[in-house]
């Protein structure tokens, strides 16, 4: 194991060991290749995606062996979780990027490695900065002025040639940099029905706690207006509830089950069978209301829910019509009725603002909430958020709601529905998360020579 050799880094190192010595991992680590998978956000955000996990996997399939790294905005050095090599040991430095917020995580990152900020001012010593991740999908305009190399789309589809291109990146710079320029970035889904991605490392440190992570549907079948789930993960793919059991056959630990909505999985009955079956306790990322079954909350419940949690995202019927949602008020009854019926006395719902709602929507609120109440559930919590209107969804275009509207909206909750617990996330962020989606290219450049 590589130690620190200042003393001053020894606090990085031992918070990142602190991480690597919880992982009980089930596959063995085979690295130091100098190359490293970042996931630029805490550890507990990073290994609750399965993605910092399961691209790991990927690229040893390949023959590659990428570290994984996590950000704190304290770190200097970046220990890998694996072998504790610094970051800057790397001669390629592989982004997982997911979320806007966690943009500005991977400028710091090239900053303290004093590696140029803009792929048009590094050189051939420069580290190779290759980007990929969810982000790909809805805002590559970010990260092109940042990236060598982006790799758009499912990894599972160009997971070879990237390799290919990381071996000659490895060998020399220039001859990589020339192959990736013939990189195929298409966005459909790859087909993960024949095998299933699941995490190959467990952590208390998770959101989802001890639990192995398996992907069961990629993209929605859904078209919300606000979601770029909806518009860009496209053709829909499913995994075959034979393929899952072969995994949860020989499974001893509990699931979380991804996927955009376990309500659309085609085949739940079977799926709940299988669990069933085998004895397994589990989680799901998201399910919709008008999906809710009996059973289903039976079997979460079970499993240790404590929590039943709905997105009805529009405050009213007109909202969730114009957000086209598709759920209507009766639904959301009915699946808070069979939560009552199964035992859930704690409810969490989220909402969208922003979409001009008026007196009548809040009007509604206060109403729907009453009738919770009414039900016989002992906690409510709400969590509010601003509708960022994305690029490639229908919103893109409109503003963000202002602060002052947001500010009198949070006035009106705390005001009109007393006895709840009601989270209202930062509009400092959010408009942070707004700024950068309406920035393009030439912004960014600017961005970072103003801030950097
Ligand atoms: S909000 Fe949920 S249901 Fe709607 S498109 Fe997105 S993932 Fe699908």
């Amino acid at each position: 194991m590589r130690r620190p050799r200042k003393s001053e880094d020894y606090n990085e190192f031992a918070f990142v060991k602190k991480f690597s010595d919880s992982e009980r991992r089930f596959k063995d680590f085979k690295g130091n290749q100098g190359v490293a998978l970042i996931f630029p956000s805490s550890y507990k955000v990073a290994s609750s995606s399965l993605s910092w996990s399961w691209v790991q996997q990927l690229f040893w399939e390949q023959g590659v062996f990428p570290e994984r790294y996590f950000y704190e905005k304290w770190f200097k050095k970046f220990y890998s979780v694996e072998s504790f090599k610094p970051l800057d040991e790397n001669k390629i430095l592989m982004f997982s990027l997911h979320f806007e917020l966690n943009f500005e995580n991977v400028l710091d990152i090239l900053k303290k490695l004093k590696v140029p900020l803009l792929s048009k001012d590094r050189d051939v010593n420069s580290p190779v900065v290759i980007i990929g991740g969810a982000i790909t999908f809805f805002n590559e305009e970010i990260i092109t002025p940042i990236a060598d190399v982006v790799v758009k789309g499912d990894l599972e589809k160009k997971v070879k040639f990237v390799s290919e291109g990381i071996r000659l990146l490895l060998k020399n710079k220039v001859e990589g940099l020339e192959y990736f320029k013939n990189i195929k970035n298409d966005l459909s889904n790859f087909d993960i029905g024949q095998k299933l991605p699941a995490s190959h490392f467990l952590t208390p440190f998770s959101e989802f706690g001890e639990k192995r992570l398996i992907e069961i549907g990629r993209g929605c079948i859904r078209r919300c207006k606000f979601c770029v789930m909806g518009y860009n993960k496209k053709p829909v793919k499913f995994v075959r509830p034979s393929i899952i059991e072969e995994f949860v056959k020989n499974e001893k630990n509990p699931i979380g089950v991804i996927s955009a909505t376990i309500t659309d999985y085609p085949w739940l009955d079977d799926l709940l069978d299988i669990l069933e079956e085998y004895n397994i306790e589990f989680s799901v990322s998201s399910m919709r209301a008008d999906g809710i079954t009996e059973r289903l909350l039976c079997l979460l419940k079970k499993s240790g829910q404590r929590t039943y949690t709905i997105a009805p995202e529009g405050i009213s019927q007109r909202i969730r019509d114009i957000l086209l949602k598709d759920i209507d008020v009766e639904e959301l009854y009915s699946a808070l009725e069979t939560g009552r019926k199964v035992g859930f006395k704690s409810v969490k719902f989220y909402y969208i603002v922003g979409l001009g709602e008026g007196k009548d929507d809040l009007g509604e609120m206060k109403e729907f909430i009453n009738n919770v109440k009414k039900m016989g559930y002992k906690s409510i919590s709400l969590s509010v958020n601003p509708l960022i209107p994305k690029r490639r969804t229908p919103f893109y275009g409109r503003k963000i709601i202002s602060e002052k509207e947001y500010n009198n909206m949070k006035k009106w909750f705390y005001e009109n529905l007393r006895g709840i617990k009601i989270n209202f996330e930062s509009y400092r962020l959010s408009k942070k998360q707004y700024d950068f989606n309406v920035m393009n290219e030439n912004d960014i450049v600017e961005f970072v020579k103003r801030r950097y």
